[in-house]
């Protein structure tokens, strides 16, 4: 049994909603089918999945032949960049994306870079936001993509999407005008805002979306693909032809039913989720800010996730918080928990402007449709004291 009593790190993943868990148990169980198979049993798993879809689909203003379900967001966004690459990279090989994405971004973008693609990583200000005059500056007639994070998932920062939406909508149209060949398409990686924050792909303008399951009280291991219809990419799997030959591999119909539960909820419950998370978020900011001495906010003060708080506190070490936060029952994050197995500081603290001193004295929380008031009072109980044995201990504090 874990000792943890009060979770307070949902970015990382979410806890199984107990209604998506009974919506996956049939397709665990009795109707086990292969998705593939015309006999009764694998109609049922087909029907199953396509209801999924349909599901999903119209959450985000898609049309069902436009959802790709994948193994995770991982998995999305490598399809969507590498696949666009290679679909694309006879008309031009220059990629823009920011310095702040999360590392399922970054690595094949960095993986591109060893094959003949030029990126750019775009600086963000203090706040985490990328500047619109710079993602206009970066493109030339050699970019097929861009590619921008909805919300950050350390900071939580949300970046300006429909408007970076419209910049490439009037590239497209410019493109068009002077009968130039090469498209260019604008990705979003929406894994920490699917399900928090309303999102229609139309009004964002985005030909590409990717998603998690996992972070939205849905299983792990499913994730999707948006992919505008006419938008051009080359699978990464090949084999029997799913999902629209873009990616092959018996389904996982009990994910993909996990997952559009998990959006049947979220759709119901988002506008109230997002208030009460966005109050609670905020008091817990100030009280923090008030009882604890030299703690400083990263990430922007109010265009960020309802439930993100990060912080720097000067003299007591990340890690060190962690580990003593769960020695009292409390689960919290350093930043990324896809990067804490990494010494470095986190990237995006330093792409924000934090020395490396500071990063590593960062401290993420993130609550969730689990975390209660009495969850928070207990952090706030609990968190002044370990900050001070921690400063007590720490050669860097001022004490
Ligand atoms: N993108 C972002 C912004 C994430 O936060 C994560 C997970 O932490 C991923 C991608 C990767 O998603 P998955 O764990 O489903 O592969």
């Amino acid at each position: 049994m874990s000792k943890t009593k009060i979770y307070l790190d949902n970015a990382a993943t979410t806890p199984l909603d107990p209604r998506v868990l009974q919506a996956m148990m049939p397709y665990l169980k009795e109707s086990y089918g292969n998705a593939s198979s015309i006999y009764s049993l694998g109609q049922e798993a087909k029907e199953a999945m396509e209801k999924s879809r349909e599901t999903i689909a119209n959450f985000i203003g898609a049309k069902k032949e436009e959802i790709i379900f994948t193994s995770g967001g991982t998995e999305a966004d490598n399809l969507a960049i590498k696949g666009v690459a290679f679909a694309n990279g006879k008309f031009g090989k220059h990629i823009i994306t920011t310095a702040i994405e999360h590392h399922a971004v970054l690595e094949p973008c960095h993986w591109l870079e060893k094959r003949g693609f030029k990126i750019s990583y775009l600086p963000v200000n203090k706040d985490g936001l990328v500047d619109l005059r710079e993602v206009e500056k970066a493109i030339t007639d050699e970019t097929i993509l861009i590619s921008v994070m909805q919300a950050n998932n350390e900071i939580g920062t949300i970046q300006p999407i429909t408007e970076i939406g419209k910049i490439v909508k009037d590239i497209k149209a410019k493109r068009k005008e002077r009968k130039i060949e090469a498209p260019i398409y604008f990705h979003t990686d929406a894994v920490q805002t699917f399900g928090h924050l309303p999102i229609n792909v139309n009004e964002l303008g985005v030909d590409l979306l990717s998603a998690s399951a996992h972070k939205l009280y849905g299983p792990k291991g499913v994730g999707l693909l948006y992919l505008r219809r006419g938008v051009k990419i080359d699978p990464l799997l090949h084999g029997g032809g799913h999902e629209f030959g873009f990616r092959s591999s018996t389904e996982n119909v009990a994910g993909i039913a996990g997952f559009a539960k998990a959006v049947e909820l979220a759709k119901k419950e988002i506008n109230r989720e997002y208030k009460r998370l966005i109050e609670l978020r905020d008091r817990l900011i100030k009280k923090i800010l008030a009882e604890i001495k030299d703690v400083q906010l990263n990430g922007h003060p109010y265009l960020r996730l309802p439930n993100n708080i990060n912080i720097s506190i000067e003299g007591a070490e990340g890690e060190a918080m962690v580990l003593a936060l769960n020695d009292a029952g409390i689960a919290a994050s350093t930043g990324s928990a896809c990067s804490s197995k990494s010494l470095k500081p986190s990237h995006v603290l330093i792409a924000i402007g934090l020395s490396s001193e500071k990063a590593h004295t960062s401290l993420r929380f993130t609550s969730g449709r689990f975390t209660t008031e009495k969850d928070i009072a207990y952090l706030l109980n609990v968190l002044p004291r370990v900050v001070e044995k921690l400063r007590a201990i720490s050669p860097f504090s001022k004490k």
